[in-house]
């Protein structure tokens, strides 16, 4: 058996339509189905629906044995334990430090809001600069509005919920898409099964890029 973690939304989205063409497809509609398991139309493969940030855990784990997971989520996480043999090249967007127009990013000591501490941690560190981060769940674009942080590091992609908060981008931190990644025990013992299924992706990828 194969089992994939996938995520609600954007993700399991743009990735319904690879697996079909590499001949899988959920028996039942997974953004409809409150079912976190889902048998396919393979024997041998199954779907596991789990929180977007959690498929590095259950993947690296071996909870499931493959999962897309976005690299943005990979980059937080740290990828250990985790082989990343395929970008989907779905999901695009970018990862940005954003504020107001003429956001004072020269403060000595910048309060920055984000879900992506660890990145941020990173981003900052690697120039040199001291940053106060604070840690929040969604909603980033609010913090710089209310006074609660001077900046943001969030996800772009058309920039529309930036424009419509009066914040703009300032920094680019990484171009994102989805990946697909796998358990590296799994690479292994699983090898017969995961190396068709991954070329078969690779083709389907490259096909939706043509
Ligand atoms: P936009 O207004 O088009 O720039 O989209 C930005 C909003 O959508 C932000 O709230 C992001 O967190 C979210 N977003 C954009 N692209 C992605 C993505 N590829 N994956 C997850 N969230 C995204």
């Amino acid at each position: 058996m194969l089992t994939i973690a996938l995520s609600k939304g954007r993700i399991l989205e743009q990735t319904l339509p690879l697996l079909a063409a590499a001949g899988i497809v959920p028996a039942e509609d997974p953004e409809a189905s409150r079912k976190l398991v889902l048998e396919t139309s393979r024997d041998d493969v199954r779907l596991v629906i789990v929180r977007a940030s959690d498929v590095p855990t259950y993947v690296a784990h071996g909870g499931a044995d493959l999962g897309v997971a976005g690299k943005d989520v990979l980059l937080e996480h740290g990828g250990q334990g985790l082989y990343e043999p395929l970008d989907l090249r779905i999901a695009r967007c970018r990862l940005m430090v954003a504020g107001p127009p003429g956001a004072a990013m020269d403060r000595r000591r910048l309060r920055v809001a984000t879900k992506f501490v660890n990145i941020t941690r990173r981003h900052f560190a690697a120039r040199g600069r001291q940053v106060e981060l604070i840690k929040l769940y969604g909603s980033m674009e609010l913090a710089p509005l209310v006074g609660l942080a001077d900046c943001i590091v969030d996800l772009v992609d058309t920039g529309g919920t930036l424009r419509a908060n009066g914040l703009e981008p300032l920094e680019h931190i990484a171009d994102i898409s989805s990946r697909l990644v796998a358990n590296k025990a799994s690479m292994k013992i699983k090898h017969r099964r995961v190396q068709p299924l991954l070329q078969r992706l690779r083709e389907a990828v490259a096909a939706a890029a043509a």
